[in-house]
């Protein structure tokens, strides 16, 4: 059983029980990245050029992503580490939590290159409604989990760990962070912030492991735990995952007051509601909105399918490949913009 309470005699790698979780902690581990590898100085000219919608855009998907890579870490250190027994699982929560923490350095590399008010987009997450209210999604879930004495091994807090896990890993990786992602990519789209565009790339490569964990993680706690899976709870989770939609589509409207140029807000709530048909299948249930997606072309970036595809294929060389290949092109371009 990979839920439970971790004993001294758990803490023995093999024989490896889970190989999901040891092939993503080895996947993630050849994915290490570093913020500063990526000229982000390169897009100052074009972010002098944006317009003040554009600007807020940014400033608005960065007030909520950089304290959200730190709550995820806080209900994986708190809501999910205490209670999972495979060393496995715990190996790649901990890589997890590194992206998360490299991630937000990330984004404060951003931060300091554009000539933003840290402390203005700071305080936004504390005063933004639509932003407190995703935070208090989150921190509502988390904080089930956080009783010192709490029995994991009773059914009813079997699910209070579910719903958390649904919470932070499907809704807010999986959703939230997908759909800023697309936001933050289509500058790239418009040939706007290219090597802002290339550091999302890398942020979405790790989120879109973080997921794969996650879905593992719950598929396979609902597999060990049969008692769980009843159509009352598989509605409960149904509910959490379409209010956090909710707030996501509140949210973008706010990141959006007027819309610009082939990007508003319902633009992106379809895109919002597209992936959000992709984890509910991911999960086994139907597709709730029946949404087609918006933004075809980040099938070519990042598209969901082929990334769900590619985890199942589990071949951790291919990966290694593809970080190699694409620090060769990356650095091509670097070497040729230089020569400009
Ligand atoms: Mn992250
Ligand atoms: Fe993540």
């Amino acid at each position: 059983m990979i839920l439970g309470k971790p004993l001294n005699e758990d803490m023995n790698l093999r024989p490896i029980k889970y190989k999901w979780a040891y092939d993503l902690y080895n996947q993630a581990v050849a994915n290490t990245w570093f913020p500063h590898e990526i000229a982000l100085g390169e897009d100052l000219d074009d972010w002098k050029k944006l317009t003040e919608e554009e600007k807020h855009a940014v400033s608005f998907l960065i007030s909520f992503f950089n304290p959200a890579e730190l709550i995820v870490n806080r209900s994986l250190a708190l809501g999910i580490y205490p209670y999972i027994k495979a060393p496995e699982a715990h190996m790649y929560l901990v890589k997890q939590m590194w992206e998360e923490a490299n991630h937000c350095l990330a984004f404060e590399y951003v931060l300091e290159t554009f000539p933003l008010d840290r402390e203005k987009i700071f305080s936004m997450h504390l005063e933004e409604p639509s932003i407190k209210a995703k935070e208090e999604f989150i921190s509502k879930y988390l904080n089930n989990m956080t009783d010192k004495n709490l029995d994991i091994d009773t059914t009813e807090n079997k699910k209070t760990f579910v719903k958390n896990l649904v919470a932070y890993n499907i809704v807010m990786e999986g959703i939230w962070f997908y759909s800023g992602f697309m936001v933050a990519l289509s500058f790239r789209q418009r040939n706007k912030l290219r090597n802002f565009g290339s550091m999302i790339d890398w942020v979405l490569r790790d989120e879109s492991l973080h997921l794969k964990f996650g879905i593992n993680l719950i598929l396979t706690i609902l597999e060990e735990n049969p008692e769980l899976v009843t159509e009352e709870f598989s509605q409960e989770i149904k509910d959490i995952i379409l209010q956090g939609v909710n707030l996501e589509l509140e949210y973008n409207k706010k990141l959006f007051p007027k819309g610009i140029l082939g990007l508003n807000s319902e633009y992106v709530n379809q895109y919002v509601k597209y992936v959000t048909d992709r984890r509910l299948e991911e999960l086994g249930f139907e597709p709730h909105f029946k949404a087609s997606n918006p933004a075809k072309w980040m099938s070519t970036a990042t598209d969901v399918f082929e990334l769900v595809n590619f985890f199942e294929s589990q071949n951790t060389s291919y990966e290694v490949n593809v970080r190699a290949h694409k620090k060769d092109e990356d650095s091509d371009k670097k070497e040729s913009g230089d020569k400009e």
